[in-house]
């Protein structure tokens, strides 16, 4: 149940009630009477929807139930009259196809399929890979024209396990559009690509920024081409995530400087991309294959009416991403679509990683294959994802992709709502304050993170407040984090649950908080903007919100030095250390030991044995989550600090001798021994 609320918030923020084209049970048992897909024939191949090669253009639509299917071509992206319509002819796989002996090169195309005697609207299909504004017509251009150049020599960074990653969320235009980045392309892709651009204090922004940090991978929020910005109207400044997917295999244009030109978005992406490579950053793109947009006028159901998605009994959709409907990727087709579309983006944008929204409403053999494709594509590829739905689902329990299935899912991670709610407070309730902010009783849960949810002889699962029992058979299934663009960012949740507290005692609760996700086992995950302790205002839910609250200020880089300083430091301590990057079970059950503790609010623990070969062979980690210092007897040393009083320094701050230390409140303790 909790999952269920979780992701409503997520989700249901998404779409417009306007984008709820039917009422459930109404239209859709009318048109959908079949409800049994498994006779359907299916078609896996390369070609599907548009190639061209010296022959020609050819097009081939996989639509089993059509009475008739055609393409219309067209001069322009919009508002021109076809010039000329092909009739398709049934083929092989339930598809239909034409064919043109010119490469039409600059032309645009929809396909329309006659459907229970009737001709549905025109659609741009569902392997659109280039469009032009608002995705209403597929292009057709030579993609070699869409390369930046040296993109052939383009290589994203090696990655032997994905906890070495350290993992930034962002939003193009969060990160770009506030006048302080100095950022010439605000809100696009290309922002990432501009080097030397610096807040008006001087101070670094922009790629610079990120390299800055230490970050080695960021997340972009959705980047497909989605539905909600009118890309015809870019100077109307609308925002939006991007969790209502329209065209999943081309990039959005509102990212892009000309959305009507098809190529421009593509190069753009890619210039990203290889400007984040060369700054030896990977990309993960944030992937939303559960749901779409619309309905009936998805472009799944203007090419397969029904097919695509799971229906309720009497036909109408049923609806676990809070979104109007949900996808079936236990059917064969949606089955290879979603693993050919990731593979796509791999092979042909370089993508680094992919993180599933409401992963769960996926079934478990379906991400199965969506690793061990990307892994042959690229092994430093990593996949992971939100193991919840944001409602029920008709796909059965044990086969869905849920955070307590990942043991049985190989090279897929979940995100821990675990570790999240325990350091900061629940997320549905603001006020709520969590092991870092002084509420006592959560210490078994944030032990739950720090051992990656993986079974420890020391860690008492059945008093866990998400998950009762080791749900992770490995830390590489884990991802550990405190804020991400959903609910109330960190400074947020921090201001509102503790609203008597200076801003300099809320910046050593987010040090506190940050600290034990970045030294917990898994891989850390951060948002955007936290390493200068932006906010949102308050806003848990700024999908839509305008730039005045999603916007970065980076004139928060001078005024929070010191919080940004912390942060790179953080990040430093975790990449020169793989005793924080442990990548067994059994390395973690054997190298963690925790300290037995009495008061609420203290952690004690320690990394031994030159974990994970590590140069340090003890490192002692005491998390103080109270308002008060607390005592602690430590063995003898000679100690490095690099950690005290809410400093911390990867090299060290000083030296101790050990025996008894006092931790100051509200921050960590670690100490570590050669
Ligand atoms: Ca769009």
């Amino acid at each position: 149940m909790y999952h269920l609320i979780k992701t409503m918030c997520t989700s249901t923020t998404l779409l417009s009630a306007a984008l709820f084209t039917l009422a459930p049970g109404a239209k859709a048992q009318e048109l959908y009477p079949d409800g049994d897909y498994s006779s359907y024939p299916t078609y896996d191949g390369a070609d599907l929807e548009l190639t061209v090669d010296n022959a020609g253009t050819h097009f081939r639509l996989w639509s089993p139930k059509a009475q008739e299917a055609r393409v219309l071509l067209y001069p322009t992206d919009r508002n021109s009259a076809a010039t000329d319509t092909l009739t398709m002819k049934a083929a092989e796989g339930g598809t239909w196809t034409a064919s043109v002996p010119d490469q039409l090169y600059g032309s645009f195309y929809t396909f329309q399929i006659k459907y229970d005697g009737r001709w549905l609207q025109e659609t741009p299909g569902v392997w659109a890979k280039a469009v032009g504004t608002n995705g209403e017509r597929a292009a057709i251009i030579d993609f070699s024209t869409t390369n930046p150049e040296g993109w052939a020599d383009d290589r994203g960074p090696e990655v032997a396990s994905i906890t070495d990653a350290v993992i930034y969320e962002m939003h193009h235009r969060d990160f770009s559009v506030h006048p302080s980045s100095g950022i010439v392309h605000k809100g696009k892709f290309l922002a990432l690509t501009e080097e030397g651009t610096t807040s008006p204090e001087g101070l670094k922004t922009g790629i610079d920024h990120l390299k800055e940090l230490g970050v080695t991978h960021v997340h972009i929020l959705p980047s497909y081409d989605y539905n909600s910005v009118d890309e015809a109207n870019l100077p109307a400044n609308q925002y939006n995530w991007g969790y209502d997917p329209y065209n999943y295999n081309a990039p959005e244009g509102s990212y892009s400087t000309d959305p009507a030109n098809p190529a421009t978005r593509i190069r753009e992406m890619k210039e990203m991309i290889q400007a984040l490579h060369e700054a030896g950053i990977g990309v993960v793109m944030d992937v939303v294959y559960n749901h779409t947009a619309n309905n009936d006028d998805s472009n799944f159901s203007l090419t397969a009416p029904g097919y695509y998605y799971r229906h309720r009994p009497d036909g109408s959709y049923s609806d676990a991403s809070g979104c109007g409907n949900e996808t079936a990727s236990d059917r064969r087709q949606m089955h290879d679509y979603i693993v050919n579309s990731v593979k796509y983006w791999a092979e042909e944008y370089h993508i680094d990683g992919f993180r599933f929204d409401l992963m769960a409403i996926h079934d478990i053999a379906t991400m199965d294959s969506v690793a061990a494709t990307l892994a042959r594509v690229n092994p430093s590829i990593f996949v992971y994802g939100e193991g919840w739905t944001a409602g029920d689902s008709p796909l059965p329990v044990d086969q869905r992709a849920l955070k307590e299935n990942v043991a049985k899912m190989e090279g897929i991670a979940v995100f821990s709502d675990d570790i999240r709610d325990a350091v900061k407070g629940h997320y549905s309730d603001a006020k709520d304050r969590g092991f870092a902010t002084g509420k006592p009783g959560l210490e078994e849960t944030v032990k739950i993170g720090i051992v990656g949810a993986t079974a420890h002889p020391q860690v008492d699962y059945t008093k866990g407040n998400n998950s009762k029992f080791a749900y992770a058979s490995a830390p590489t299934q884990i991802i550990n984090y405190v804020s991400c663009h959903d609910d109330l960012m960190l400074t947020d949740k921090l201001a509102i649950s503790m609203p008597d507290a200076t801003e300099a005692e809320r910046q050593r609760a987010a040090r506190l908080a940050q600290t034990i996700v970045f030294t917990s086992q898994g891989t850390p995950f951060m948002f955007a903007g936290e390493e200068v302790f932006r906010d949102k205002k308050g806003v848990h839910n700024s999908y839509k919100s305008p730039d005045s609250i999603n916007a970065i200020d980076w004139s928060l880089k001078a005024k929070n030095a010191d919080q940004f300083h912390y942060y790179q430091e953080l990040i430093k301590l975790r990449k020169a250390h793989p005793a924080f990057r442990m990548t067994s079970a059994e390395d973690i059950a054997k190298n963690i030991k925790f300290d037995k503790v009495e008061e609420p609010n203290l952690i004690s623990y320690s990394i031994l044995n030159n974990a994970n070969g590590d140069s340090w062979r003890e490192i002692k980690l005491i998390f103080n989550g109270s308002d008060e210092a607390r005592t602690v007897k430590v063995a003898k040393g000679p100690w490095l600090v690099i950690a005290d009083d809410g400093q911390l320094c990867a090299e060290g701050l000083s030296t101790s001798a050990g025996g008894t230390l006092t931790v100051a409140p509200r921050s960590s303790l670690i100490l570590a021994k050669e």
